[in-house]
């Protein structure tokens, strides 16, 4: 869920929504850079309480000495992540040699595709920190399952209702997870030509 906008009504829904999923679910977070590093911190204190196990850029991307500030100071349970914003393979290298994340983030449709996102895989192979895919998961389903470091695919559900307009194909998650068709050729898109004019531009 997103966070960032009020600290105070922030821990407010996030106690609203680990009450309504229970203690058995990962109650995932992600401020977009919102909050100064001394909000950070004291954000992932306050979430702790309501196990909190992903804190997705909790300051800006572009500070990796900030961003290696909270992992290092996070309660343990609590996984910081970025990367959703790299273009190419300098960018995850410096946020990876900078100790910044405990799980780097990509996404093959900025990062110079499939190509660029099997370099950041690499690069999450040699230092060694898991992977996990942003947005478009009819992609990244099928390259996830080449990845070694690969540890999930973000699903939301307003990216999945996007995908859907243009193709034919989108994978159904079922119990958590997503398989790509075996028995289509490809990525297993058709694309659903009337509809993707309507999104020309
Ligand atoms: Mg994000």
């Amino acid at each position: 869920m997103k966070i960032g906008r009020d600290a105070k009504i922030d821990r407010q829904r996030v106690a609203a929504a680990r009450k309504a999923i229970g203690e058995d679910v990962d109650l995932f977070v992600d401020a977009n850079g919102a909050y100064s590093r001394k909000q950070a911190l004291a954000q992932a204190r306050a979430l702790e309480e309501f196990n909190v196990s992903w804190f997705e850029e909790p300051v800006s991307s572009d500070d990796l000495e900030g961003l290696r500030l909270v992992r290092d100071r996070a309660p343990t349970g609590m996984d910081i992540a970025a990367g959703e914003y790299g273009y190419d393979i300098d960018y995850f290298r410096r946020m990876l040699d900078a100790g910044a994340v405990d799980v780097l983030q990509a996404d093959a449709t900025r990062c110079c595709g499939f190509t660029g996102f099997l370099q950041a895989a690499t690069l999450c192979d040699a230092h060694p920190v898991p992977l996990s895919s942003h947005c478009a998961p009819a992609l990244h389903v099928h390259i996830g399952c080449a990845a070694a470091a690969m540890r999930h695919a973000e699903y939301f559900h307003d990216h999945v209702r996007i995908e859907r307009m243009p193709f034919d194909g989108v994978a159904e998650p079922v119990a958590g997870g997503l398989r790509p068709a075996l028995d289509q050729p490809g990525l297993g898109l058709t694309l659903k030509r009337a509809n993707a004019q309507k999104l020309a531009i």
